[in-house]
């Protein structure tokens, strides 16, 4: 079989992405885009911000205005289209309200809304039926790692994420224990997981799809451990969550990415 290690290394467009989790308000969000827009020149990279919900809409705006080459997600969605369910939003209103993008399996999802496996798979494919990207987010946790399991869970995670066979994602590895905690997973740990979910992809779609998918990292990434993973092979950029609140660090981040 082919495995991923044996090609030519291929570097694909990097993915930057801001999560802001449930941060900022609508008097933030213009600032952010103009001075996004100003930094950003013609960067190398996708740049995706994942706003809450409600701010959406003002943040749609605002891109367009000031900074029109970073694009929108939304940081969940409802697998079934429409219907009867309070609180939810659907990928269709995700679309009509600008977004291109969505998180699927964010770990806070994971364990704050009970959000299971077959859950995030069906999510990821009704992204897909709505006509956005999803961002499957995969990543073990401390406790997994220390007995072992890492590969495991990440296999089992992807697998049912991408059940349907999604054709346009990305992958996100993001190491539940390096999420808001300031400590960064090592460029040598990182890569090995990246490594591993580029070979799963190569099984599940064949070498080029894998070759063309970017699988970025996120947990605790900073302007200033950004460059050391970037240099490993198989990452392809970032989501950057407590980082990506401030501008400037945000910007510094997809320099990181656009000079690579
Ligand atoms: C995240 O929430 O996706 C994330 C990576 O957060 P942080 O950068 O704050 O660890």
């Amino acid at each position: 079989m082919t495995r991923a290690g044996d090609r030519p290394s291929a570097r694909r467009v990097p993915l930057v992405a801001a999560n802001w989790k449930m941060h900022l308000l609508r008097r933030d969000v213009e600032d952010f885009a103009r001075v996004l827009g100003a930094g950003l020149g013609a960067p190398r990279a996708e740049v995706v911000i994942f706003p809450s919900h409600p701010l959406l809409a003002p943040a749609a705006q605002a891109l367009a205005a000031a900074a029109p080459g970073a694009a929108l997600g939304g940081q969940d969605l409802h697998p079934e289209p429409k219907g009867a369910f309070t609180g939810d939003v659907s990928g269709a209103q995700l679309r009509d309200a600008g977004c291109t993008w969505v998180l699927c399996g964010h770990s806070e999802r994971r364990r704050d809304h009970a959000e299971n496996d077959e859950l995030v798979g069906n999510k990821v494919a009704a992204a897909v039926r709505s006509g956005l990207a999803p961002l499957l987010c995969v990543g073990e946790r401390r406790e997994e790692r220390h007995a072992g399991e890492t590969l495991a869970v990440l296999e089992r995670q992807l697998a049912a994420g991408l059940a349907s066979r999604p054709q346009r994602f990305a992958v996100a590895y993001e190491p539940v224990w390096a999420i808001g905690t300031g400590e960064t997973a090592t460029p040598e740990i990182a890569q090995e997981a990246h490594a591993f979910l580029r070979e799963q992809l190569v099984g599940r779609y064949g070498i080029e799809t894998a070759e063309r998918t970017r699988i970025v990292y996120g947990g605790s990434v900073t302007p200033e451990n950004a460059a050391a993973l970037r240099e490993e092979a198989d990452i392809d950029g970032f989501l950057v969550g407590g980082a990506s609140l401030d501008v400037g660090k945000f910007l510094a981040i997809i320099r990181v990415c656009g000079s690579a």
